[in-house]
């Protein structure tokens, strides 16, 4: 049936969606949505759906337990490239590698690692507050938009149906709005990374929290060279086509630079090997999250 017979019949014609793929889900749904189709004839039932493909993964007494979703699952999927770079470099947060993806909410392992420290490390689902989230993870977007406390902005470099249209070099808000910065995997795209983190610094509060990661290699410094530009380069140096650069173990000193106090989330400090298996995350993960220097202030 298409879209355009599904307007016609739109009053007497109640919709289902079961798709298994939380982006496609949401495609639809903004599909509908544009051509504003009435959305509260429109139900997902996605949380009804157990495929045969799934159904390994599923369990009321499963060891695994998703921190986004809440479900206790057998075993997270498998995820991540397998180009060679990432092991060669030792790149955490990129490339291969078992019970990455939560089968039931498709939650990365490292976004689950954001939330963990966002839910337990800062206080934006308790205080009164306002968030701006780049290149939003959408599961975490869920939760914020969902909370009662937070005014939450989300955006991209690319305008979508539920996303403002931010570049990060040059945003659109005023200063000191945000109590709250959430920028994962942006930076490594981010040519000019000095006005970016310049731009960041200026439309947070004082007493702000940047909230920040990008793969990073463990086995050299960072690397760019702006002669890299052909996609076969990139993703030989960098991993990836459109990345412009590898961070590597100096990523703390060179965000101090910018006038950025730093505190380095990994779950190996903070979990035990146990849990750390259990809630399907990445042992290694690093997570910063910056306040501005008091002398900036
Ligand atoms: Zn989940």
């Amino acid at each position: 049936m298409s879209v355009d017979e599904l307007f016609e019949m739109q009053e007497s014609c109640v919709i289902f969606i079961a798709i298994a793929d939380l982006k496609v889900r949401q495609k639809v749904i903004n599909i509908l949505r544009e051509h504003g189709y009435n959305l509260s004839l429109v139900f997902d039932m996605y949380s009804f759906i157990i495929t045969n493909r799934e159904r390994e993964y599923y369990s009321y007494t499963g060891s695994r337990e998703c921190i986004l979703c809440g479900n206790r699952v057998e075993k997270f999927r498998a995820a991540g490239e397998s180009n060679p770079i990432f092991a060669e470099k030792k790149i955490i947060g990129g490339g291969y590698r078992e019970n990455a993806v939560c089968p039931c909410c498709g939650s990365l392992d490292r976004t689950r690692w954001v939330y963990w420290v966002l839910k337990n490390y800062t206080k934006i689902l308790e205080k009164e507050c306002t968030a701006i989230h780049f290149a939003p993870e959408k599961q975490i977007q869920i939760k914020l938009e969902d909370s009662d406390n937070c005014d939450y902005y989300a955006g991209d470099v690319v305008r979508t149906s539920n996303l403002h249209k931010i570049d990060v070099t040059n945003i659109p808000y005023a200063d000191k709005i945000a109590d709250y910065i959430i920028i994962n995997h942006v930076m490594e795209h981010v040519t000019d990374e000095k006005r970016a983190i310049n731009e960041l610094k200026r439309i947070l509060k004082d007493d702000g929290k940047i909230i920040m990661s990008f793969p990073i290699s463990m086995k050299q410094k960072t690397f760019e060279d702006s002669s890299i530009i052909s996609d076969e380069d990139r993703v030989r140096y960098y991993g990836q086509k459109d990345h412009v650069r590898l961070y590597g173990t100096d990523y703390k000193e060179r965000f101090e630079q910018y006038g950025l106090d730093i505190k380095v989330f990994s779950p190996k400090d903070f979990l035990t090997n146990e849990d750390i298996e259990k809630y399907g995350l990445i042992r290694e993960d690093i997570l910063l999250v910056c306040s501005k220097l008091k002398r900036d202030l």
